[in-house]
């Protein structure tokens, strides 16, 4: 083998490597999954060239790991495998011939949907859910129990009592994914690239609260180990998994030649946007179980399936304009406006540019062409503009040195790539910040949309935040299409929205790098706007995921004399700046607890905020006031105390978790 080609396998390992970590570990993936497979597929060529040994190496031999370091995990009593995939009809085609000529006749072959989220195994026994996992490395996962508990589609209980494992996926449906991303943009978190990324980032969560808020839900598929099989095919096994409580897809079919195959995979392939979940392409397998028994296994898949993946559509359209839009925090983003187009299930015509960089790499000129997909097969992107079909006198597109809405010169942040309005007074930044404020995670202000706020600060019948609470209700009603019944239903919902709790206001405030999970964190730790404007950077950084940007942002907002003046005229407006807690449940009302040793799945903090949040009460040492310890590994001597008394219960944390969800 000559020297460029072991170049070029190496350089391919380290690539694929590189994308494994971003995809698996990080579910930050930035090649889409076809550019992905393609070099996968060239390793692959490369690598037949290869002695065994050499090739044991390759990232081609070994299921992708999701694993997490440190995290706790438990063996898989039958391995997980990924799956072989193609990309077209042929290689499809191929693929069945060479089964059919295996097998001597074709056997039955099931067609099911591929859905793209996350693999999950579930050990039940006695009819019981034992634990959760993900798929790791193939051969160990990672725990996942506690989040994966939250989930409604998860049944605790099965009636079929052997010891079992059953696998299929945890994804995030398609408007639940829209409706995440847009609240991360809002708050200035990053976005993330597609719902089986977001599906996968969700499970890992450290709160399983917030993996409730995910609204993730689950299909099932399949079955791993297995005491006593209770099927013999896969059609039956979706069927069963069906009458024992798990979520199945109705959408499969049992295909007897390679023609009804195809007929599903074209079905699915143009009916799959009227899906509620993303589904990546269709997965055919063998039937008959026992068949696919003797099949076998590669080190990577099995032998008996193939997944048929669809190929992400590209269409060409062309470039009207570039908008740039100013945020609530001034910064400046640009948006291609497109020729209507339709692609991958919607009409698209717009399309972010993200940044000036990014114009540059594209090197756009209005009127170009430009080649479109969709990232995830959900958010528009341009991959390329086509110089060969720019028009002659086609102008480059360049990027603003002042701002749009109020002229002011325009200034880069540190690291340099985003342009920002530094003027706090701009109209459009004022417009975003009562969006924000009003929006349905923050002050919950139903009617004071985008338009409405634009039409009020036109006629200057509010020129900030504040004004919101003076609304003239009489003028509101005379305004053109008002009336005196949508007035009245903004009044009821702007005197509402004094009451919410104080995590909310501060997320409304608008505070840089503070999202809704910050601000609440925020709220709980310190009770009141008093005790957080008294905080000083050292003590902000005691909260929860508040790390030294986050503090900083804080201190930097309270120490503006105008943002002060906002809150304190807030305050005299009636809106309320202190945290009322909320309970999840009432669960341990009147119970007291405490904490030794450390806890697999939660830290100390996020235990107590837990047990408080169900109404439980911590106490600080093992005393006759104590009901119950919290035992985790190494405890300390906490736990031989408790031992000595006979009031304390010393109970384990998944004890105590039962008890917040008693079957
Ligand atoms: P995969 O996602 O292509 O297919 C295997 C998985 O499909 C199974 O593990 C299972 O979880 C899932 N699945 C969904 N519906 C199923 C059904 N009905 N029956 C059986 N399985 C079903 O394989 P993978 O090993 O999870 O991931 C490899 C793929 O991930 C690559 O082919 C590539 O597309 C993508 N990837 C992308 C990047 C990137 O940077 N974009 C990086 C690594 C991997």
């Amino acid at each position: 083998m000559s020297d460029d080609l072991k170049q070029e396998i190496k350089r391919l390992r380290a690539e694929i490597e590189r994308h494994n970590v971003l995809y698996y570990e990080l579910s930050n993936p930035c090649i889409s999954d076809y550019e992905y497979d393609q070099l996968v597929r060239r390793l692959k060529e490369l690598e037949t060239r290869l002695g065994e040994e050499e090739r044991s190496e390759s990232p081609l031999e070994k299921v992708g790991s999701d694993l997490s370091p440190g995290a706790e995990t438990i063996t898989h009593r039958q391995r997980m495998y990924s799956l072989d995939n193609v990309y077209s009809a042929a290689e499809l085609e191929e693929w069945v011939e060479k089964l059919r000529l295996e097998m001597e006749a074709l056997p039955d072959l099931c067609a099911e949907l591929k859905i793209d989220g996350f693999s999950i195994n579930l050990f039940y026994e006695g009819g019981t859910l034992q634990y959760a996992t993900t798929r790791g490395d193939g051969i160990t996962g990672e725990v996942v129990t506690t989040n994966v508990r939250v989930l409604s589609a998860i049944p605790h209980n099965m009636k079929y009592l052997p010891a079992a494992e059953i696998r299929g996926e945890i994804y995030i449906p398609v408007q639940e994914f829209l409706a995440l991303n847009e609240q991360r943009q809002a708050n200035e978190e990053k976005t993330f690239a597609n719902p089986r990324n977001a599906a996968a980032g969700s499970i890992k969560l450290k709160d399983s609260r917030l993996v409730k808020e995910r609204h993730l839900t689950a299909i099932f598929y399949a079955l791993g180990y297995c005491a006593e099989l209770p099927v013999a095919t896969q059609s039956g096994l979706l069927k069963w998994l069906h009458e024992q409580g798990f979520p199945t897809s109705p959408h499969y079919a049992v295909c007897h030649s390679y023609k009804e195959i195809q007929a599903f995979c074209d079905l699915w392939e143009s009916q799959r946007y009227s899906l509620p979940f993303e589904i990546d392409g269709i997965v055919v397998k063998v039937d008959e179980l026992s068949l696919q028994k003797r099949l076998g296994y590669t080190a990577k898949s099995p032998k008996w399936a193939i997944a048929y993946k669809f190929k992400p559509e590209e269409k060409e359209t062309r470039l009207l304009e570039v908008q740039y839009q100013v945020g609530r925090t001034g910064a400046v983003t640009p948006v291609a406006i497109l020729e209507p187009v339709y692609i991958s299930g919607t009409t698209v015509s717009r399309a972010t540019l993200h940044n000036e960089d990014e114009i540059r790499r594209l090197d756009l000129h209005l009127g170009d062409t430009v080649r479109l997909v969709k990232s995830g097969e959900i958010i528009p992107k341009i991959l390329e503009a086509l110089p060969e079909k720019r028009p002659a006198d086609a102008a480059p597109v360049g990027f603003p040195t002042s701002c749009p809405a109020c002229n002011s010169p325009l200034e880069k942040d540190e690291e340099g790539a985003i342009r920002y309005c530094p003027n706090a007074q701009c109209p459009a930044q004022l417009q975003r910040r009562i969006e924000h404020f009003a929006s349905r995670d923050a002050m919950d202000i139903t009617g004071l949309g985008e338009s409405l706020i634009a039409r009020l600060l036109e006629r200057q019948m509010i020129r900030g935040i504040a004004d919101i609470y003076k609304l003239d209700y009489e003028r509101l009603a005379e305004l053109d299409r008002f009336g005196k019944k949508s007035a009245a239903n903004l009044r009821v919902a702007i005197e509402d929205s004094k009451g919410r709790n104080v995590d909310r206001v501060l997320f409304a405030l608008g505070i840089r790098f503070v999202g809704s999970i910050t601000a609440r964190n925020l709220a709980q730790y310190f009770g009141d706007i008093d005790s957080l404007l008294k905080a000083g950077l050292e003590e902000l950084s005691h909260v929860r995921e508040v790390g030294s940007k986050i503090a900083v942002a804080i201190k930097a907002y309270l120490s503006l004399p105008e943002n002060l003046a906002l809150i304190s005229e807030l305050r005299s407006l009636g809106v309320n700046f202190s945290y009322k807690s909320e309970k999840s449940s009432d669960a341990l009302d009147g119970k007291t607890f405490l904490l030794t040793g450390t806890l697999a799945n939660y830290s100390r903090k996020d235990m107590e905020s837990l047990i408080q949040s169900h109404g439980g009460k911590l106490v600080s040492g093992v005393g006759p006031a104590l009901d119950y310890l919290v035992v985790g590994e190494k405890p300390g001597s906490k736990l031989d105390k408790a031992r000595k008394t006979t009031t304390v219960k010393i109970i384990s944390e998944a004890e105590l978790l039962a008890l917040l969800n008693p079957q």
